[in-house]
């Protein structure tokens, strides 16, 4: 069978990511409770949340207005906002680092 060696997926990424990430810069910031930003860590709460939220993946620069679309769908924030909180706790109970 062929591969698809031939295709270019460089533009295809997850548009959810930008809004996760930023999300977790969020919480962090305001977090008061002993959290340990060390890289493992926080790689580890962006990709548990991401594995919890639906993913927004886009081909092209279209991709833009699907990320300002979701800014504004407040159910789907909402569910960030809480897979973001969760993977917070979870690393903190069970630390990604070494
Ligand atoms: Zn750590």
């Amino acid at each position: 069978m062929a591969g698809l060696e031939n295709y270019d997926f460089q533009n295809l990424s997850n548009a959810a990511e930008k809004i996760v990430l930023g999300e977790l810069a969020r919480q962090l910031d305001q977090c008061k409770q002993d959290v340990c930003r060390c890289n493992d860590c926080v790689v580890d709460m962006a990709a548990m949340a991401l594995n919890m939220v639906k993913p927004l993946y886009r081909c092209s620069l279209l991709g833009e207005l699907y990320t300002a679309e979701a800014k504004n769908d407040t159910a789907y924030l909402k569910s960030i906002e809480e897979a973001v909180g969760l993977a917070i706790d979870r690393v903190c109970s069970n630390p990604g680092h070494a």
